[in-house]
């Protein structure tokens, strides 16, 4: 069930979200609106929250909330998901449709996209028939004038009977008259009369009659009317949702289910099925929300998204889609690659010298070795190393991304998808999630919520892992920079190639690696849809939304603070009490060798047949909690059984790895199993929440490690076939 705006309330329904009033006079504020309108953005200027806002439909799957005054009075805003009608179909669907059907939200804003209302009208239209309590906020008024389409808001005001208001949320302009328009709806100050949507006449008939009997349950803030349409089109899980909001199911009542019997039959003699009333309906609204645009809506020039079509002719065209995606992402990693070099040394050199600092210290206070050991040498070097090595390529290659996703290329890159993941037997918007997958893996399976079948949404839950996070990326991004772009390494390395030619190796490997991912996603969907999830691939419509300018400034405060702070935090938290195991097991020893020798031994002889080492295996094993803390770990392994002491930079690092005999097939088949190994246990837990089963989680964990075995064991032995070193 869904949730209730009232939850300290007495009439609360069980709806899962507890609204968070900082006092009992807050009123309460539903956000609704079509996907992609810039509900988020709305939601982020009132509460100074960082909702993901991205150019793409389907990126808000749950509710958030979050809190604002206007005109000293406190309102709890809440962001529910885009959805295009309240006749939900799908799961975000369903969960905007219960906030405002049964969360009795003070007052609801739906907010359109000013470039095409009309459609976005039905929305409204579909909301006005449950509260009378709605706002109107038509936005993105810049791109609207943009394109020459002018709004009379007074006449649109009139014909919906609920206020209207025009805002460019971006540029925070209009927002402050939306919040006028508010605070008169939300206490009652503002007296609305919308009109209601007349039916054919043998379903307004249907409709009186039903409501008559209804007198006979209490419908709390509910109309009759909207009950009594619900009642008639046998909505299951609404009627289930409708029960328990009311505390009784209206069926229970005899003569309200003898209504809706005869109603019925009625509507059936009239030539009404079930089956059509539904549509029948929608096409009321369609032609209500046509009319209502009539008088307060004027092109002054048409074929106004002409450039944009220009640009998609381009972007998803037959011989041009694919090389200008797999050149933008080229070119990202590109950037990434040769930018993140230099900051991360200046990082390193920073970290480490006060890492100097630190010792020196602990010398002068008389610190314990063993407690110097433990604190800098375990806790601070592993820190010092998650952020040198993580922190530089995130913090470029975040901002580049979001970039893309404000610019509106996301649903372009799942339009050129589609055709292979129809193959597949999945789903074209798995291309989505695979993209949050970058992000982080957690992100991208809750993600799949925007997938409707229940086959496809499994599929792309299970190989969201093929796509490397952010967690992933910096081991891949150091391994390739230490292997196939630094000068300096010792045997038949690259180091003697020209550095432009060695970034752009190394681009084309981790682009390889990337692309790599993707076909095991395409094989393991089809592989999984032919076995243990048969079917047949569902339809499914997404629009393409019109490119948008993107704002620099704010893409990359946003993506710094919100993303890769986050995640460099997140990393840290985790880093922090690893850097102390690790140094634990590498110092406390059980006969001649340490705790960690003694693992990585037993590891060693199986980690050798798939190209890797005991210590490796073992860092994979050790990195469960977080990706990040993999290479940190291998670092703290080969430290504590070699002489060396100090490793300050990728060149020092490459000949740590060296020393300890990496060879480049070594780093291939680290970098392959990095990309394929069990999901983290961030993501498993994730898997478990979306899917509440064991089994898929299980499947989803196993799956990905079974491949990457396989995999390595392939490429470690044909080069051991070639003579190469191993
Ligand atoms: P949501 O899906 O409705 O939550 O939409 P978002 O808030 O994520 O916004 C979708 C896209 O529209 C993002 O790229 C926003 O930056 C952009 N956007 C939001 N409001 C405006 C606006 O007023 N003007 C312009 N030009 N773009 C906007």
């Amino acid at each position: 069930m869904g949730l209730t705006a009232h939850s300290t309330g007495s009439n609360a329904a069980d709806t899962g979200l507890v609204i968070q009033k900082k006092s009992d006079t807050d009123k309460v504020i539903a956000l609704a609106g079509n996907p992609n309108v810039g509900k988020s953005t709305v939601f982020n200027e009132l509460t100074g929250m960082n909702q993901h806002t991205g150019n793409w439909p389907g990126k808000t799957v749950t509710n958030a909330q979050g809190h604002c005054e206007h005109n000293q009075k406190g309102y709890v805003l809440v962001d529910i998901p885009g959805t295009y009608s309240l006749l939900a179909h799908s799961a975000e669907e369903e969960v905007a449709r219960d906030f405002i059907c049964f969360g009795e939200p003070d007052a609801t804003v739906v907010v359109c996209d000013a470039t095409c209302l009309e459609r976005n009208l039905n929305l409204v239209l579909q909301t006005i028939e449950i509260t009378p309590n709605v706002i109107v906020c038509v936005n993105l008024m810049d791109e609207a004038k943009k394109k020459h389409i002018k709004i009379n808001f007074e006449q649109l005001s009139e014909n919906l009977g609920v206020p209207v208001v025009g805002t460019s949320a971006r540029s925070r302009k209009g927002l402050d008259a939306l919040m006028d328009a508010v605070e008169q709806v939300a206490d009652g100050s503002e007296k609305l009369h919308p009109p209601t949507i007349r039916y054919l006449k043998p379903i307004e008939e249907a409709i009186a009659a039903i409501s008559e009997t209804l007198t006979e349950i209490d419908c709390k803030k509910l109309s009759k009317r909207f009950i009594a349409l619900k009642l008639l089109e046998q909505d299951d899980a609404l009627i289930h949702t409708l029960s328990a909001y009311l505390g009784e199911n209206p069926f229970d009542h005899s003569s309200i289910a003898s209504a809706v019997d005869s109603s019925r039959k009625n509507l059936e003699q009239n030539g009404i099925s079930l089956e059509r009333l539904t549509d029948i309906i929608v096409s009321c609204i369609v032609l209500r929300a046509e009319e209502v645009c009539s008088d307060a809506i004027a092109f002054e020039k048409c074929n106004y998204n002409a450039r944009d079509r220009k640009i998609d002719k381009l972007l998803t065209g037959k011989w041009t889609g694919f090389p200008i995606m797999l050149l933008l992402l080229a070119v990202i990693f590109w950037i990434t690659i040769t930018g993140a070099n230099y900051p991360s040394q200046l990082l390193s050199d920073g970290l480490f010298w006060i890492e100097d600092r630190l010792t020196e210290f602990c010398h002068y206070i008389g610190m314990p070795s063993w407690l110097h050991g433990a604190l800098v040498l375990g806790i601070y070097r592993v820190l010092a190393w998650v952020i040198s090595v993580m922190l530089p390529p995130m913090a470029i290659f975040f901002p580049l991304f979001t970039l893309l996703e404000d610019l509106g290329y996301l649903p372009r890159v799942a339009f050129n998808l589609d055709k292979y993941f129809k193959k597949a037997n999945a789903c074209g918007k798995q291309a989505l999630t695979m993209c949050m997958g970058f992000g982080c893996n957690a992100a991208g399976v809750v993600g799949c919520r925007i997938i409707d079948s229940p086959r496809e949404r499994l599929i792309a839950t299970i190989t969201n892992n093929f796509v490397p996070c952010n967690g992933r990326f910096p081991t891949l991004i150091a391994i390739i920079t230490m292997f196939f772009t630094f000068g300096g390494m010792t045997s038949g390395d690259t180091g003697s190639l020209p550095e432009a030619l060695q970034s752009a190796l190394s681009t084309l490997i981790l682009t390889g690696v990337i692309v790599l991912g993707i076909l095991m996603t395409f094989w393991i969907s089809r592989l999984l849809s032919k076995t243990i999830l048969k079917g047949v691939p569902s339809s499914f419509t997404m629009e393409l939304p019109p490119y948008r300018r993107p704002q620099i400034g704010k893409v990359i405060l946003r993506s710094v603070f919100d993303r890769t702070l986050f995640v460099l935090g997140r990393a840290v938290a985790v880093a922090a009490p690893a850097g102390l195991l690790i140094w634990l097991l590498a110092n406390i020893h059980i006969g001649e060798a340490s705790l960690l020798a003694h693992c990585s031994g037993f590891l060693d002889p199986f980690a050798r047949l798939i190209g890797l080492d005991g210590v490796i295996l073992m860092a994979f094993i050790l990195g469960f909690p977080a990706n990040e803390i993999v290479i940190p770990i291998m670092i703290m392994a080969y430290m504590a059984q070699g002489s060396l002491t100090d490793y300050q930079n990728l060149t020092q690092l490459k000949t740590l790895l060296l020393d300890n005999g990496w060879t480049p097939v070594t780093a291939i088949c680290t970098m392959l199993f990095s990309l394929m190994h069990w999901p983290c246990s961030t993501t498993c837990m994730t898997i478990k929440k979306e899917t509440q089963s064991m089994k898929w989680t299980f499947i989803s964990f196993v799956l990905p490690t079974v491949i990457g075995l396989i995999v390595c064991f392939c490429v470690a032995n044909i080069c051991r076939i070639f003579g190469l070193a191993v």
